[in-house]
């Protein structure tokens, strides 16, 4: 992936967003629309000043972050000011409810998103009155977003006000077909990626895929019918815990020594929530310990705290409880670093919030939590 970085500033993007000396540039483009060089395909490692095909000046295609949510910005504001060059206006409404959606998010006004959301659930209902649906995609975002920041209440709103808007008549037709799938692969999504403290919503998102498969059966994709025999296995195992998590543990063990994992392990928040719930559990759990250290340890011993903190902050829940324990199990790792330290606290304010007793608590879990929260407070 091409980055891009100097002291001089980058040039303007094509709307004219001028990013502040020190923002990362990902892509250039000529803006000739005959020539057209660079953009999303073109490898970035070289950033000329004037396109190599026809010699005008380049511009900034894209962005890292923030830049590129700042840089949308101002592209929205040219494509909303109704420069007919720039597409449809429907899809530009669409990508600026997604913009302030995103914008709430990373401004802590979670709040405001459930607002947003039905803005463009309507928008996406005006349009597939008149047989130009925009904000389908957005919608798949949103979800995603949503997920990103923790908000699965939310999410589990939007899926649902989704579903019953969502048209499948005739699924020969691109737009409903696009829809579908992305509908389900949402569901999936959420279903795949939800912490389990959310049970009730994840028994209603479940509800909602087992009832909306057969209607889309016609244009299942591989992928979606992959997690969805997954998800039927998964989902059905609930009753028993640790049935269902030994399950998970032998496939886990068996895609492992297919590929052995390199970097992060695929599935981590499930190998976490399985060492989560197992340790939490002490004698009581039945599992084996031999695949709970080959699949939700062992792994790990190359892992840093940054990139465990990356995928189970996000989620929370027994998986950051299990990360937690595996960074203390593994003890090789930086106690003060802020990875560790962020991981370690979110695990114990859970661990707190499954009404345990302080009994259960190692010494070292104890002194972090009254260094935190002060004496007496479990
Ligand atoms: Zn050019």
């Amino acid at each position: 992936m091409g980055l891009f970085t100097r002291r001089k500033a980058l040039p303007p993007t094509r709307h004219g967003y001028q990013p502040p000396p020190g923002g990362v540039g990902r892509r250039w483009i000529c803006p000739w629309d005959e020539c057209g060089r660079g953009g999303p395909d073109h490898p970035a490692d070289r950033w000329p000043r004037t396109c190599p095909g026809c010699g005008t000046a380049v511009v900034t295609f894209s962005l890292a972050e923030p830049w590129q949510h700042a840089a949308k910005r101002v592209e929205l504001d040219a494509r909303l000011g109704g420069s007919p060059d720039w597409g449809d206006p429907d899809r530009a409404r669409a990508e600026d409810l997604l913009w302030a959606a995103d914008e709430a998010l990373r401004n802590g006004h979670a709040d405001r998103v459930p607002a947003i959301a039905t803005r463009l659930a309507d928008l996406l209902d005006a349009g597939r009155a008149t047989g130009r649906a925009e904000g389908y995609d957005q919608l798949f975002h949103l979800v995603r977003l949503l997920g990103a920041a923790g908000e699965w209440g939310t999410a589990a709103g939007v899926l649902r006000r989704w579903r019953r808007s969502v048209r499948h008549d005739d699924l020969e037709d691109n737009d409903q077909r696009t829809e579908a799938r992305m509908l389900a692969a949402s569901l999936i999504f959420y279903l795949e990626e939800a912490p389990a403290t959310v049970p009730v919503d994840r028994q209603g998102v479940w509800e909602l895929l087992q009832e909306f498969i057969p209607v889309m059966e016609s244009v299942v994709t591989a992928d979606i019918d992959r997690s969805w025999k997954r998800l039927r296995h998964t989902m059905a195992g609930r009753r028993d815990p640790d049935e269902a998590a030994a399950r998970a543990l032998e496939r886990l063990a068996a895609l492992d020594a297919a590929r052995p994992p390199r970097g992060l392990p695929a599935e981590t928040p499930l190998r976490m929530e399985i060492l989560g719930r197992h340790t939490a559990k002490g004698s009581d759990s039945t599992l084996d310990a031999s695949p709970i250290w080959t699949v939700c340890l062992q792994p790990y011993l190359s892992v840093s705290p940054e990139e465990l903190a990356a995928v189970v902050l996000p989620v929370g829940g027994w998986p950051v409880y299990g990360a937690s324990r595996c960074l203390r199990e593994l003890g090789t790792h930086d106690e003060d670093g802020p990875a560790y330290g962020a991981i370690w606290d979110a695990g114990l304010e859970f661990y707190h919030g499954t009404g345990v007793s302080s009994a259960h608590l190692s010494f070292d879990d104890q002194q972090r939590w009254i260094r935190r929260h002060g004496p007496g407070s479990w």
